[in-house]
């Protein structure tokens, strides 16, 4: 991950007050609600947070005993504006997650002159997979094998395979989605003969406690499954998990992506109703 000469010495002077406004005042008003919302990040904070997320994830890499650079950030950006992706995207960070497909297709647009890497970490409907096989280049919330086979049909010929991830609900609870432990196996084995997608993983956004020990429970329930499918013959490289809060617990258990929003951006604009 290259991080701009500077990008760590915090150099930038504080703006007075009111000089961020650029970021609101440029953002036109036919725009959906979560370019609208009047409180966003200025850019310079945003260097700031990324610099010390990446120190947050070096720091990790050194204290679980994991290879310096192998978790790699993909800076979760649902309901921040076009702006924060490109100040982010201006400090080296090129993987970008997204929740929404309305909200996705029109941040692509916007951005499509920049190298972004695309991914998807919302919930899919049946109904709209299309979206995500055209428009993303990861999606990491694949747990139905009627998804995936969508998915892989859908996919444009012209494009590389979509990279997916399995997600998996490590905590149980009926109202998380994911495939169950259980299903893991046969879910897995099957997607990774699908002809456009490449299983890369799994994926899981387990139920969220502070407690240290119980965060790496869940985390360690998903390294065992992948563990598992790799001793059954599947080449796989990525374990997303982990996020702004629960980031050193799951570097701890071997995660290779970590999917940061707030820690990155700043707290999420509220969504108009
Ligand atoms: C929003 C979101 C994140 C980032 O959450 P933060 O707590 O803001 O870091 C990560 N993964 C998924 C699937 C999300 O929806």
């Amino acid at each position: 991950m290259s991080a701009r000469p500077n990008g760590w010495s915090c150099r930038v002077a504080r703006q007075p007050p009111g000089s961020a406004r650029g970021l609101q005042h440029s953002t036109p008003s036919h725009l959906p609600p979560y370019h609208s919302v009047m409180t966003t990040t200025p850019a310079h904070d945003i260097a700031h947070r990324l610099a010390a997320v990446r120190q947050r994830i070096r720091t990790a890499e050194a204290s679980y005993g994991r290879q310096p650079g192998s978790v790699a950030l993909l800076a979760v950006s649902k309901r921040q504006p076009v702006e924060a992706l490109r100040a982010a995207l201006a400090e080296g960070q090129q993987a970008f997650g997204e929740n929404y497909l309305q909200e996705g297709a029109e941040k692509r647009e916007a951005l499509a002159d920049t190298p972004i890497e695309w991914h998807f970490v919302g919930a899919i409907q049946s109904n709209k997979t299309r979206a995500v096989a055209e428009g993303f280049d990861w999606v990491h919330t694949v747990d139905r094998l009627k998804i995936a086979r969508r998915l892989s049909e859908q996919r444009p010929a012209d494009r590389p395979p979509l990279q997916c991830c399995l997600q998996v609900n490590v905590s149980g609870e009926a109202s998380k989605s994911g495939a169950g432990p259980e299903q893991v196996h046969e879910l897995a084995h099957a997607i990774a003969e699908l002809p456009h997608l490449t299983l890369r993983g799994l994926m899981t956004l387990p139920e969220a406690v502070t407690d240290f020990d119980a965060q790496r429970a869940a985390f360690r329930r998903l390294r065992e499954l992948q563990a598992g499918l790799v001793d059954g013959g599947l080449r796989l490289d990525t374990l997303s998990m982990g996020m702004s809060n629960d980031l050193e617990a799951a570097v701890a258990e071997g995660a290779t992506m970590v999917r940061l929003g707030t820690a990155v951006f700043g707290p999420r604009p509220e969504k108009t109703p």
